[in-house]
C-alpha cells in the first residue's frame, strides 16, 4: 500500500505560514483537499489556498481565531456542509510569550494557555460528532519537545504543550471505539518565524543539544503529520511522535 490522502478532507489551523503552511501544502501533495484557518494574515492565507488549488486540490482559507469554540464549530460545520465530511484536523495554531516565572504576567500566562491549549479542545470537540457520523477520523495536535522536557523562560508554553499531550491521550481513549484516532507531533527546534525571534546564542546552544546537529525544517514536521493523517497509521492512537533531531530522547 502506498501512502495517499486522496479523498480525504483536512483542516489545518494557523495554516498561513510556518509549520502550518508546510503541513497544508504537503497534505495537498499527497492528494487531500485542505482548508486552512488564519487569524490575521488574509493575503498569506489566500496565497496558500492558491498553491493548494494549483496542485489540483480543493481549498478554502477561513478567518478564525482559534480561541473561539463557537467559531470552531462554524468552521467545522461549513466544511461538512460544503464538502460532505471532515477526515483530519491538524491543530497547529500556537504562540509564545516567553518570560521567567517571576516576571511572567497573568496576561502572558492566559494568552498562551488559551491560544495553544483551549484551541485544541475547541476544534477536537467540534469535530467529534461529524467524525463519529463519518465512522472515523484523525486528529493531529502539534505540541513541542518543551512540553516533554520543560524549558526555563517558557513555563506557560511548556504547560500548554504538556497539556496537549494529556488532552490528546484522553480524547483518544474516549473516541477510539468510534475509529477516531488522536496523536501528537512534538517538534524540536524548527526554523520558522517563531524561532526566528530567538537570540543567535540561544539558537547555537539549541543546535549543540540536538544529536542530529542541526535545526529541523517545517517540511520534516509535515512528513510526520502526513503519516498520521493517512491510513498507514491506522493502528496508532494516543502516540507522541517527536520530530526533534533526537533532542528529547
Ligand atoms: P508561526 O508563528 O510561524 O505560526 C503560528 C501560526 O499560528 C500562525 O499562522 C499564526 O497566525 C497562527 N495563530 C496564532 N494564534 C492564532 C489564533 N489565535 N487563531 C488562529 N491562528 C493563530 O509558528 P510555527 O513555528 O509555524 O509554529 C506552529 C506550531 O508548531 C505552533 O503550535 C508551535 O507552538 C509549534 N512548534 C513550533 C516549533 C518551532 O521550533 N518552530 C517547535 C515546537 C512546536
Amino acid at each position: 500500500m502506498s501512502l495517499t490522502l486522496e479523498g480525504k478532507t483536512c483542516l489545518v489551523t494557523g495554516g498561513s505560514r510556518g509549520i502550518g503552511r508546510a503541513i497544508a501544502l504537503k497534505l495537498a501533495d499527497f492528494g487531500a483537499d485542505v482548508v486552512i484557518t488564519y487569524s490575521r494574515s488574509a493575503d498569506a492565507a489566500e496565497e496558500v489556498k492558491a498553491e493548494i488549488e494549483k496542485k489540483g486540490r480543493k481549498s478554502k482559507a477561513l478567518q478564525a481565531d482559534a480561541v473561539s469554540l463557537a467559531r470552531a464549530e462554524e468552521v467545522v460545520n461549513e466544511i461538512v456542509e460544503d464538502w460532505g465530511k471532515l477526515d483530519v484536523i491538524v491543530n497547529n495554531a500556537g504562540i509564545t510569550k516567553d518570560n521567567l516565572i517571576l516576571r511572567m504576567t497573568e496576561e502572558q500566562w492566559d494568552d498562551v494557555i488559551t491560544t495553544n491549549l483551549k484551541s485544541i479542545f475547541n476544534y477536537s470537540k467540534a469535530a467529534a460528532k461529524p467524525m463519529m457520523r463519518n465512522r472515523g477520523g484523525s486528529i493531529i495536535n502539534i505540541s513541542s519537545v518543551v512540553g516533554i522536557s520543560g524549558n526555563a523562560g517558557q513555563s506557560n508554553y511548556a504547560a500548554s504543550k504538556a497539556g496537549i499531550i494529556g488532552f490528546t491521550k484522553s480524547y483518544a481513549k474516549e473516541l477510539s471505539s468510534r475509529n477516531i484516532r488522536a496523536n501528537v507531533v512534538a517538534p524540536g527546534y524548527i526554523l520558522t518565524d517563531m524561532t526566528g525571534e530567538l537570540d543567535e546564542k540561544v539558537l547555537e546552544g539549541i543546535k549543540a543539544e540536538t544529536p542530529l546537529g542541526r535545526a529541523g525544517e517545517a517540511n520534516e514536521v509535515a512528513d510526520a503529520v502526513v503519516f498520521l493523517a493517512s491510513d498507514m497509521s491506522s493502528y496508532i492512537t494516543g502516540e507522541v511522535i517527536r520530530v526533534d533531531g533526537g533532542m528529547a530522547m
